[in-house]
């Protein structure tokens, strides 16, 4: 794979990355295509990252399928696929690791002890083989996809992370490969995250900016829902994922929902219209 990018950039292409864990939808091809309109090289890796997995989590049960997740990556135009085993990205012996300070702590993170790390280091790593010029990355993981970024301006990295919309089904819900852990009764619970963010959405439109009121709006709502229970609710800063006592600036409203046994994430973004105005924008 080194080789295979090395050329390419001798080549002159644009070269683009897209890191997933496999077992592949829409929100996955959303960011191929993104990349396909913008680089002339398309890379997309296949890896189900034991690092980022903590001891009691999914990584044996988690989906795989890479004959699927193949053709579907080749249907979608992707030039390259790199589908490393665990040994040759983790050597005998391996033990250096990305550590982004502070923001790993929150949230995810204090819910996932060594998540970020996991993650940090195996997207430094991929950008290292790869040196895209674009890594393309999902809003779905906002707090991920943060990190990220500051790993790659703390270390210099020359590869730009874009960051690309939440891809949902018709409910509302988000895409995403646990989902397929749903039964019927729990897929159709599943849609409490994207309606605690909608009413986050309307109670900031109605002129609401107080967090905890709502915070306990997406709690109230989740609550209501018999197979599902918080994990956090949170309204945080979109720079630091710290909490906010009131929202003012660009933000996030956060949720982490445990449906069944499955654990779900979303969010909603909120910025000023332009800054310092009190009207807002949202992507859900
Ligand atoms: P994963 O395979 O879950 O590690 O995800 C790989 C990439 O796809 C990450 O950048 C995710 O944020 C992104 N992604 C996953 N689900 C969605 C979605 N529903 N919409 C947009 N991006 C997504």
């Amino acid at each position: 794979m080194k080789e295979y990018a090395r050329n390419a950039r001798g080549e002159g292409r644009v070269v683009g990355l897209v890191p997933t864990m496999g077992a592949l939808h829409e929100g996955h091809t959303a960011l191929v295509k993104r990349a396909r309109q913008e680089c002339s090289r398309v890379i997309a890796s296949v890896f189900v990252n034991p690092k980022q997995f903590g001891p009691t989590e999914d990584y044996k049960k988690y989906p795989r399928d890479l004959e699927k997740d193949a053709k579907t990556l080749g249907d979608v135009g992707v030039d390259a696929l790199f589908a490393p085993d665990v040994a040759d990205v983790y050597p005998d012996g391996f033990r250096t690791y990305v550590h982004v300070e502070g923001i790993s702590e929150r949230l995810e993170g204090r819910s996932r002890p060594g998540h970020f790390r996991g993650v940090s280091t195996v997207v430094l790593k991929l950008f290292e083989i790869v040196q895209p010029h674009f890594a393309y990355f999902g809003r779905k993981d906002a707090q991920q996809v943060r990190i990220i970024g500051e790993m790659a301006h703390d270390f210099n990295l020359d590869s730009e992370i874009v960051v690309c919309p939440v891809i949902r089904e018709a409910d509302g819900l988000a895409l995403s490969s646990r989902n397929a852990y749903l039964n019927d009764a729990e897929r159709k619970a599943a849609t409490v995250l994207h309606r605690a963010l909608a009413a986050v959405r309307n109670e900031l439109s109605a002129g609401v900016r107080d967090a905890m009121q709502l915070q306990t709006v997406m709690r109230r709502i989740i609550e209501a829902e018999p197979l599902a229970s918080v994990d956090y609710a949170e309204i945080v800063s979109a720079d630091t994922f710290e909490p906010v006592m009131r929202v003012a600036r660009p933000s996030y409203a956060v949720l982490a929902v445990h449906v069944g046994k499955t654990r779900l994430i979303d969010n909603l973004l909120i910025e000023p219209a332009s800054p310092g105005s009190d009207e807002f924008l949202f992507q859900l």
